[in-house]
């Protein structure tokens, strides 16, 4: 039996991954205008680092993860998630030691073995930020800003931004209480995770995508009831700064990311109609991660955005898009004399950057244009025995449907007038 992909992953082909270079194509412009620069980390790590780092209590660290021994029995995991390796990379290379804030962007794959469906895949793929060292509200809204301007340039529609404040660990123990209160009456009836997350991290019970757990936690206390001082300022602070920048946006209490070290800001986007997973960027601040990964005490906020799900919302608001990367001309060489000659003058074209192609099977005039055709060719140049005898060629404009015949030594010239007269 023919080898298949494993579950979960995906090939991407010519055709689709254009879509994929222009995304990452955008995100790099943006990144560099509002001054994030790019940060390569491992594709795997000790698996330490993301029990420590995601946290034992999450979805990922609990069943998702691809774990395994290398031949040197350490224990590897092929990462879940981006922040957790930004944060190690972060104290490893001492950045810490130099001037703050550092202000980090990654684009790669991440691996989570989780079922299959549409918009959930085991290999898939994010773009995240993190900015360290800072924790002025202005850092979390210039993130969200991020964010908002680049799903604006990629042209999506129906988002919507939701913010939150989770509070900081002088005044979450109250919430954590007063949660606790209000959810033992039927803590029998909350799902298996959810008991377990009763004691520990009741928090993340908000967040429970179980129907019951969502009917019961109904009406129950948030953390915006119980923000201190400092964090209701931080975030009535984040609020004016959206604002300010014209991003809209939601207040949603009920949005957790419901971990120890998530402090204040936190914040989902949600897209309209890409099926069951409307989740395409997901963040909020960390003070207190890099300490648990063996730095000095630094706050930290960051996203992760689904390339995926956000190509998915992409197609939708645009429609299908043309894939590029197609020959600009196509030279049409008969016989072995002016294949030679073809590939020659073909050479020189790509060689000085224009997307030139040459029929590579010897097949018929006819065959070939057809070929010119569907890779929809602005021009074909014909070379055929006859005309290289007289020293001519034949252009082709396959868009207009007309013809001219050049002389052999002036072909080259004409076509990067044309080239370039078209805008490249
Ligand atoms: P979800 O609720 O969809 O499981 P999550 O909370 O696990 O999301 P994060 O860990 O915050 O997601 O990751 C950030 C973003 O990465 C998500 O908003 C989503 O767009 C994307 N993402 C997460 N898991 C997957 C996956 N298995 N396949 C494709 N995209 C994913
Ligand atoms: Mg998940």
């Amino acid at each position: 039996m023919a080898i298949q992909r494993p579950k979960g992953t995906q090939d991407l082909l010519p055709g689709v991954v254009e879509q994929w270079q222009d995304l990452e194509e955008q995100i790099r412009k943006i990144c560099k205008e509002y001054g994030y620069q790019e940060i390569r980390t491992p594709i795997f790590e000790a698996t330490e680092l993301f029990q420590r780092g995601v946290g034992e209590t999450t979805d990922i660290v609990n069943k998702e993860m691809y774990t395994f021994l290398d031949k040197g029995e350490r224990s590897i995991t092929l990462r879940p998630e981006g922040t957790a390796s930004v944060c190690r990379a972060y104290v490893e290379n001492k950045l810490h030691g130099g001037p703050q804030p550092v202000k980090l962007y990654y684009i790669g794959p991440m691996f989570r073995y989780e079922r299959p469906q549409s918009g959930r895949f085991r290999q898939f793929h994010q773009f995240g930020v993190e900015v360290l060292g800072v924790d002025k509200p202005m850092v979390d809204a210039e993130v969200i800003t991020l964010v908002w301007d680049l799903y604006s340039r990629l042209g999506l529609k129906g988002l919507e931004v939701h913010v939150n404040s989770v509070g900081c660990p002088s005044c979450r123990p109250e919430h954590k209480k007063k949660l606790q209160e209000f959810l033992a009456p039927r803590q029998e009836q909350l799902c298996k995770d959810c008991q377990s997350r009763f004691e520990k991290n009741p928090l993340r019970i908000l967040d429970c995508k179980n129907p019951t757990c969502q009917e019961i936690t109904q009406g129950a206390p948030t953390t915006l009831d119980t923000l201190c001082e400092e964090c209701a300022e931080h975030f009535k602070e984040l609020q004016s700064l959206l604002s300010a920048a014209e991003v809209v946006y939601k207040v949603n209490p009920r949005l957790v990311r419901g971990l120890d070290y998530y402090r204040k800001t936190a914040f989902e986007v949600l897209v309209e109609d890409i099926g069951a997973q409307s989740a395409i960027c997901g963040g909020g601040r960390y003070d207190g991660l890099v300490q648990e990964v063996g730095g000095p005490p630094t706050p930290g906020i960051g996203f992760a955005m689904g390339m995926e799900r956000v190509l998915a919302a992409r197609k939708l608001a645009q429609g299908e898009q043309e894939g590029e990367g197609k020959d600009y001309l196509l030279l049409v060489a008969l016989g072995d004399q002016a294949q030679r000659e073809g590939f020659a003058i073909v050479s020189r074209l790509r060689k000085q950057g224009m997307p030139a192609g040459i029929d590579l099977l010897g097949r018929s005039l006819k065959a070939q244009l057809k070929a010119a055709d569907r890779v929809q060719a602005h021009y074909a140049a014909i070379l055929g025995e006859e005309e290289l005898h007289k020293g001519i060629i034949i252009l082709r404009d396959l868009r207009l449907g007309e013809q001219v015949e050049l002389p052999l030594q002036d072909f080259e010239e004409v076509v990067w007038k044309r080239y370039k007269e078209d805008g490249n």
